[in-house]
């Protein structure tokens, strides 16, 4: 179907045959730049780990994004999530999977989990982004998923106005592993898919979880990445 039915691309809306066009995958790919191969964050050295993560270790193994937030696809990242335009999903998965190498990254990977959302959330946004994405690269990459090993509680008060001491403890709280699901997790090389990460506090405190119930490893793929210090 995309070959008879024009697709406006998620990079610059202009009308083609994909949901990326060449030119914007171009504009990701030049837009690369040395990331902390543990949070994402831009750092001088290829491959190097930045000064955050050799303060104190993320309990995460690896994080992968395709670019900052606020650069190229900041609106359809915002767009998907706020207009409700789930199709934008696949775009964004194809444009992450056109500027890594896939092939490297999914011999050591068992599963993919969603960040969860909160049934409150849920009802109100009607969809999570995190699932949708993680459905996407489920099945380009034949890798299996499940949005039920992984529940998180409503929290009430405002997590962006809370400290970042507080705020630990608070998502500590949040998320829940289900019982019936252990098994799952154990021995178990996961990667957590979300759509932005910022302070890397969600990632972290889930993969914390994710590893004292057995997990083998724990890698972050998101779509982008906030420039946080
Ligand atoms: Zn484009
Ligand atoms: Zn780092």
């Amino acid at each position: 179907m995309k070959f008879l039915l024009p697709t406006a691309c998620i990079g610059c809306g202009k009308f083609q045959g994909y949901r990326i066009c060449e030119k914007c995958i171009n504009l990701l790919k030049s837009h690369q730049k040395n990331r902390c191969s543990q949070c994402a964050l831009i750092c001088n050295e290829a491959h190097g780990i930045c000064t955050n993560c050799e303060i104190q270790i993320p309990p995460f193994d690896q994080t992968i994004c395709i670019d900052c937030y606020g650069g190229l696809l900041t609106n359809a990242v915002h767009d998907y999530k706020y207009k409700h335009r789930v199709a934008i999903a696949r775009g964004l998965v194809d444009a992450w999977l056109q500027i890594h190498k896939v092939n490297d990254l999914t011999s050591n990977i068992d599963l993919l989990i969603p960040v969860p959302m909160s049934s409150q959330k849920l009802n109100k946004r009607g969809f999570n982004q995190s699932w949708e994405l993680c459905k996407s690269f489920s099945k380009k990459l034949k890798i299996a998923t499940s949005s039920s090993i992984l529940y998180r509680n409503h929290l009430e008060s405002n997590q962006a106005q809370a400290g970042r001491e507080e705020r630990i403890k608070r998502l500590k709280a949040v998320f829940h592993i289900n019982q019936n699901k252990i098994n799952s997790i154990k021995n178990t090389r996961i990667v957590l898919i979300d759509d932005v990460m910022t302070t890397g506090a969600t990632l972290s405190t889930i993969a914390k979880l994710l590893k004292d119930f057995g997990a083998q490893s724990v890698h972050n793929w998101v779509i982008l990445r906030t420039p946080y210090k």
